[in-house]
């Protein structure tokens, strides 16, 4: 039945002058999104966007679209050329499904484009929603305070459409609308729904990934690149920078203490993709650090590490609980992934007893024994890039 696709967008609605920037970069990111599937024609039409179907099934393109980021709903519709009876027989043809479905009331709510027509919006319904009745008689009831279903009618230009259900989208602005982000991706449950957070705001998203291989395992790399993919649903093609940092670990081991090791090696994570990130013309890192979680990301913690850079440091998930964090991985597919149980560097030397309260002065003297510029070049030159897509 369903011929086309209706793509709602909230806040890019509001952007005045750059209204069409952010359209256009949402058509072509719907475009984009779609390529696995076929060549699909997405185009503009009085303020809105379509996607026509052709033979499609239109659940599994829906599931596609609804991915992009900018997009608040989606709604199949049947669209036919400009007809008014015809526009009745669309009207009726949904209701039927939806009676079938199971619903027990409805009403009908129509939208007039086209002023040639004689009747207001208003009459529109009333006429439309008498004739549904006089054919579906008591199989439905009316109800226009508080129906189950809205059958959607409209009268425009150049053709008629019927639809009634919104499938939710996530929200957001379109990718590329808001500058680069460098995110950190461990293989935890964290940083995969940070970095998905910053992209749904519009951020281009670039990976960096430390490992001590081969103290750590290739699976643990594996995961990590199977999370980017996961990403890259999302984002399109996302580019991962994998640091090796094990020298950096058996240095700090050596001349610093203990307990200072998960503290000092987040630093020179940062000042690393501090510097990829300045390469890649990027305009914010991101973490998954969430106030007081683990012993690293108490409030002292969190000021030594951001003392580490002067790039903006983006934590979308500061003030998150883990539960609410998980919600989020279980619902855009990282979860499964994060829970595996691959180690990951930081776990790998972590001290018994992490400094809980560190001081910014004591962790930079114990900084001064170590040839910070010379370790975080030689790990900057040995980065692997991969380019990770869905
Ligand atoms: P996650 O679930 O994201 O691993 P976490 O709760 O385990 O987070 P930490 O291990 O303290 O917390 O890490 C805090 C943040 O530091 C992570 O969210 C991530 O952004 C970054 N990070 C930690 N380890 C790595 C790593 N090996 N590679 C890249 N980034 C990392
Ligand atoms: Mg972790």
């Amino acid at each position: 039945m369903y011929n086309t696709l209706i793509v709602k967008y909230g806040e890019i609605g509001v952007k005045g002058k750059n209204r069409y920037i952010f359209e256009n970069k949402l058509i072509k990111n719907i475009k984009n999104i779609l390529k696995p599937l076929g060549d699909f024609k997405v185009y503009k039409e009085f303020g809105r966007i379509y996607v026509d179907l052709e033979d499609y099934d239109y659940e599994e393109v829906i599931e596609e679209v609804k991915k992009v980021f900018g997009i608040v709903g989606v709604c199949p519709a049947v669209r036919a050329e400009k007809d008014y009876n015809k526009l009745k027989e669309l009207a009726l043809q949904m209701l039927e499904e939806k009676i079938q479905e199971g619903a027990k009331s409805f009403k009908v709510e129509s939208r007039r484009g086209d002023k040639s027509l004689e009747l207001t919006s208003q009459e529109m319904s009333l006429d439309i929603g008498g004739y549904l009745v006089s054919q579906v008689k008591d199989r439905i009831a009316v109800d226009v305070r508080n129906p189950e279903v809205k059958i959607k009618c409209e009268y425009r230009q150049t053709h008629v459409m019927a639809y009634s259900d919104t499938v939710a989208g996530y929200g957001g602005l379109p990718l590329g609308t808001n500058g680069r982000a460098m995110s950190l991706l461990s293989g935890g449950i964290d940083s995969p729904v940070a970095s998905w957070m910053v992209a749904k705001r519009g951020m281009d998203l670039e990976c960096i990934h430390f490992h001590s291989y081969p103290f750590t395992s290739e699976k643990s790399q594996e995961k990590v690149k199977d999370l980017g993919k996961i990403l890259a649903k999302y984002c399109g093609r996302v580019r991962l920078h994998k640091v090796n940092i094990l020298e950096i670990q058996k240095a700090i081991g050596l001349s610093c203490k203990e307990e200072e090791m998960t503290i000092i090696s987040r630093r020179f994570m940062m000042q690393i993709a501090e510097r990829v990130a300045e390469k890649r013309h990027c305009d914010a890192l991101v973490t998954g650090e969430s106030i007081g979680q683990v012993a690293s990301q108490t409030i002292q913690g969190l000021t030594c590490t951001n003392a580490s850079v002067s790039i903006p440091v983006f934590r979308p998930l500061i003030a998150m609980d883990k539960t609410e964090i998980v919600d989020i991985a279980q619902k855009i597919g990282t979860f499964e992934t994060s829970i595996l149980p691959e180690e990951d560097c930081c776990t790998v030397f972590s001290p018994k007893k992490p400094v809980t309260k560190p001081k910014l002065d004591r962790i930079e003297m114990s900084e001064r024994k170590l040839d910070v510029e010379k370790l975080i070049q030689d790990a900057i030159d040995n980065i692997e890039v991969e380019d990770l897509e869905f």
